[in-house]
């Protein structure tokens, strides 16, 4: 999704558009009182004030900038989640024929990613760093928003019984699902009903002979492959939408922003630490019987290529080749956990967008439900097996997630400025993660007769 120094760019980004955004914040002075002074609606004219000015410039040039981006994302995002999880229901379809070592993947990349994300929703909910804004600048970057948050208080107030969210998951009209399930029109679960219609609709496919399942599962990828190029036409011009985002969101609210984004990025780097230095070991000692002090030292390399290029994907030939020579791990089963893994079991990836999720909720003043926040780790744990083992992979899930509980989606923009850090760390969960799970499952299977000569 990026050239070699596109994370440097990206990070020129963030620092010129933050430094830019509060410079003209504290150049225009302070908002007269009241809504008006921060409202964001369309106006003909710069205007007479400075910060007049300033609001003109941000809503006509910056914002729209920052929006021509996350469009670009936004629109593949029902078919891309639709097609990942699809093939990757496919691929696991495969995991019959693998038997036990199948079984064992998909039961310890379910429990992995559901502790991360319960781990990083229950560091938001106990931080609470969405929250830390003075009320003005809380009322600012509301009103930035303001169709969205409004939309979005609205929509988490119209919480459902728990018979019709569970009902409503199975979608009655899958088209009108995906046609709703992001600005949150759709008349059942939205984009939790069109992700299981995917998983049935590739659990079906792998129960059709191999050769006419053959040409649906290549147009599929296909369609996978296409939105993959949109998303990465949508990265290039990342670094300029960056500054603009970033520049919008502190020239309105100022420099207390970048203070509740470093809440924000310790929270989800907390998490992301317990994942990585309680949770990892302790399945190692337990389920793996390895010594968790040998097995970071064997595997430094992948964690420094997975920290350097932000994807699983690219880290994969390092992984195979770690399991195999380092952790000498069967190879059949390396290989299948390892590449299975480097989409479906994403710890890191699901940890985050729990954990964005419910800081812009908190953000947006979207209270969420007990019922609610299990959604979000319900789909967060999906969204994990959706996402693309590729640098900013989970931006167009988080949006998913964001809308199927009426968090306004937009919101991402402000925490994309830091999103590529945060990458390279969850990354390397990511990745560390897939490396355990082929620990895990590789006791107490016994590896595959070598091939008579
Ligand atoms: N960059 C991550 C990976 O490749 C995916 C993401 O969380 O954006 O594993």
């Amino acid at each position: 999704m990026s050239g070699k120094r596109h994370h440097v760019y990206i990070a020129i980004g963030l620092i010129m558009g933050a430094a830019a955004g509060v410079a003209a914040d504290w150049i225009a002075g302070p908002a007269e009182s009241g809504p008006a002074a921060v409202s964001t609606q369309p106006s003909e004219a710069p205007g007479a004030s400075l910060r007049e000015g300033l609001h003109w410039f941000t809503y006509n040039v910056t914002d729209s900038v920052g929006k021509v981006f996350l469009r670009l994302i936004f629109m593949v995002v029902v078919p891309l989640v639709f097609c990942a999880l699809t093939l990757g229901v496919v691929e696991i379809g495969d995991i019959r024929r693998l038997g036990r070592i199948g079984v064992r993947t998909l039961g310890y990349t379910l429990v992995l990613s559901s502790i991360a994300v319960i781990l990083g929703v229950s560091l938001v909910n106990f931080f609470r760093p969405g929250e830390s804004l003075p009320p003005e600048q809380r009322d600012a970057l509301r009103a930035q928003y303001s169709g969205n948050a409004a939309q979005a208080v609205e929509h988490a107030k119209k919480a459902k019984s728990v018979r019709d969210t569970l009902l409503d998951i199975i979608p009655e009209n899958p088209l009108q699902e995906m046609v709703g399930a992001l600005d949150g029109s759709a008349k059942g679960g939205g984009m939790l009903a069109v992700m299981f219609f995917a998983l049935v609709f590739g659990a079906a496919i792998t129960l059709i002979p191999n050769e006419r399942a053959r040409p649906l599962v290549d147009c599929i990828q296909a369609v996978f492959d296409v939105c993959m190029v949109v998303i990465g036409m949508a990265m290039r011009i990342a670094p300029v939408a960056v500054a603009c985002l970033v520049f919008s969101v502190t020239a309105r609210v100022g420099a207390d922003v970048l203070k509740m984004l470093l809440g924000f990025a310790l929270t989800a780097l907390a998490g992301m630490a317990v994942q990585i230095g309680v949770i990892y070991p302790l399945m190692l000692k337990t389920l793996g019987r390895t010594s968790p002090g040998r097995f970071f030292r064997d595997i430094s390399d992948v964690m420094v290529t997975a920290f350097a290029t932000s994807s699983s994907n690219a880290t994969l030939p390092t992984s195979l080749r770690c399991a195999e020579q380092d952790l000498k791990l069967p190879k059949e089963i390396g290989h299948f956990v390892l590449t299975v893994g480097a989409t479906g079991n994403q710890n890191g990836t699901a940890l985050y967008e729990g954990v964005v999720v419910l800081f812009l909720a908190q953000v947006f003043g979207v209270e969420l439900s007990f019922a609610q926040q299990l959604m979000v780790v319900l789909m967060s744990v999906l969204a994990g097996v959706g996402t693309a083992g590729v640098p900013g992979g989970s931006l167009p899930l988080i949006a998913v997630v964001c809308s199927s509980v009426g968090v306004p989606a937009d919101g991402i923009g402000i925490i994309l400025g830091i999103d590529r850090i945060l990458d390279m760390v969850r990354t390397v969960l990511n990745v560390v993660g897939d490396l355990v799970l082929a620990v895990c499952v590789s006791k107490g299977v016994r590896p595959a007769p070598a091939p008579a000569m």
